[in-house]
């Protein structure tokens, strides 16, 4: 096995497990394992807490820390990380599929620049601000750091989902206990090598390992402050019970089933070059992209078969080979879910167009076809639940009005696109769709932008100082005279 580590990292060192099991992380495209790292217990994440907790209440520690030399230290981290670049694309892509070039774009790009984004947004945040009472006196409000972290975080982009979290909270001056999937636990250990050759000190970040009941423990630790979580929805009201039980703030990013609206004036050749990205980035494992078709009547066979047709040339394989586009899905289980939907989606009256089973040439790995479905309703299962693989329902619309109204009709709000040559109609109607995120002709999620979702999407919002906002809590603080003045 390419990765084996035998200890945890813990309060800036690695520890030995208090428990001896271990994770075993198999390759997506061979299925044969190809790391193993300790899993975590109670006590694990009970030593993880007390470590941040300690590390948090230091009164010279970093949350005391100077913006400034908070910054310094994340720019180091981000050049570690950037020095890492290619193994982290590497890992990620054997662990849960994602074809390296996309892996490029993303877990080798995102992380760092979040971390310099969010280092050179606190140097410039004035946190501190001096208000005459309405009363009388003065009030300075004062945005301080919320304290220890319980981040929890899914396999599909984890680097990017887990930065989205660490680089705001780091900011803030927050300390953190990070639980990754156990899909993806590797990458995780690299970026515990990188965060220790970046000098992050001891306790402000660890890392433990485990499912979904190590994950609660940790939730619901009594030392955690704040929680912040992506997944799927299931997970997250499990969650968001526990945190309202605790009165524990929390943020919650959850799954979607964005409509993609094609509009009859879209110029086909320039969308369909953007479609693979919006509509089938890491073979759909990707939270926002517009997996629900929206195609106008006067139109719908020409869409239909460019739909089929792109599905049929993405070329799919090998996910380290930089010319895939069409890796396999993360595990066994996910590829049985996907392929129970593909047959739900037939046993009601689909008609598949593309796809619909296994890569013929492909004997190992959990893959799947692009498959494209039409003769649905958007009151099916396919066009309501999130399928998390490359499979794309095409619906068909009347006028304007019916797509807006078909794209809100779902409990999902995360995001969406509108496809047109007029990039002003595009924007009419992104402002009528009910989503956190919304792209006209094409989307990419911007750092500088909150992001997050309405509805079953979620709770919150990360990303932009909206994000960072999420890791301070306001203090105000009161003088009958002004601070420093005399009575
Ligand atoms: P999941 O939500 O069960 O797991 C995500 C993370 O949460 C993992 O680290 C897991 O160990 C942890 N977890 C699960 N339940 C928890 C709990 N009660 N308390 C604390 N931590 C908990 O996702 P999954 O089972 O890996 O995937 C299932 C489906 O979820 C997918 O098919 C997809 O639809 C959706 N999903 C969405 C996203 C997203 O980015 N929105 C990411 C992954 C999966």
């Amino acid at each position: 096995m390419e990765h084996v580590y035998d200890r945890l990292y813990l309060d800036g060192d690695w520890i030995e497990s208090s428990g001896d099991a271990v994770i075993t992380v198999v390759s997506a495209a061979t299925e044969e394992p190809i790391g193993q790292v300790p899993e975590a217990v109670a006590a694990d994440v009970d030593r993880a807490v007390a470590a941040a907790r300690r590390a948090f209440d230091d009164p010279l520690g970093w949350s005391a820390w100077e913006p400034k030399d908070r910054a310094a230290v994340m720019r180091r981290f981000a050049e570690e990380i950037e020095e890492r670049s290619t193994d982290f694309v590497r890992r990620v892509s054997m662990q849960n599929g994602m074809p390296v070039v996309v892996g490029a774009q993303t877990e080798g790009t995102y992380p760092a620049k979040l971390l310099h984004y969010y280092a050179d947004l606190i140097e410039l945040m004035p946190l501190e601000q001096s208000r005459r009472s309405m009363v009388s006196g003065t009030t300075l409000v004062r945005r301080a750091p919320l304290g220890v972290v319980a981040a929890v975080v899914p396999w599909n982009f984890p680097q990017s989902l887990l930065m989205f979290k660490l680089a705001p909270a780091l900011a803030a001056g927050c300390t953190l206990v990070v639980k990754p999937a156990p899909e993806t636990v590797l990458d995780a250990f690299l970026l515990a090598e990188a965060a220790q050759a970046a000098g992050i000190p001891a306790g402000v970040l660890n890392i433990v390992t485990g499912g979904r009941d190590l994950g609660a423990y940790l939730v619901g630790h009594r030392g955690v402050d704040k929680v912040a979580f992506t997944g799927s929805v299931a997970a997250g009201q499990a969650i968001a019970e526990q945190c309202g039980r605790l009165l524990r703030p929390v943020t919650l990013e959850l799954g979607g089933k964005s409509a993609g609206i094609v509009l009859d004036d879209v110029d086909l050749g320039a969308a369909v070059r953007e479609w693979y990205g919006a509509f089938l980035l890491n073979q759909g494992q990707t939270c926002y992209i517009s997996t629900r078709i929206l195609a106008p009547e006067s139109r719908y066979d020409e869409i239909l078969d460019a739909l089929g047709a792109l599905a049929g040339r993405l070329r799919i394989g090998d996910p380290l080979d930089p010319k895939t586009l069409i890796g396999p899905l993360v595990s066994q289980r996910q590829r049985g879910r996907v392929e129970s939907y593909i047959a739900a989606g037939i046993a009601a009256g689909g008609r598949v167009v593309a796809g619909g089973g296994r890569p013929p040439h492909l004997d190992r790995g959990w893959y799947v076809q692009p498959t494209v479905f039409a003769g649905l309703d958007n009151d099916s299962v396919l066009a309501q639940e999130e399928i998390f693989g490359p499979v794309l329902t095409v619906l068909r619309y009347r006028d304007v009005d019916e797509a807006v109204r078909l794209a809100n009709d779902s409990d999902f709000g995360l995001g969406g696109t509108v496809w047109t040559s007029d990039p002003q109609r595009g924007l009419d109607i992104a402002r009528r769709v009910r989503t956190g995120s919304f792209g006209v002709n094409g989307f990419t999620l911007d750092p500088g932008a909150p992001f997050g979702g309405v509805k079953h999407s979620g709770l919150g919002r990360e990303l932009g100082p909206e994000g960072l906002a999420a890791y301070h809590h306001l203090q105000s603080i009161y003088f009958p005279t002004g601070p420093g003045e005399s009575a």
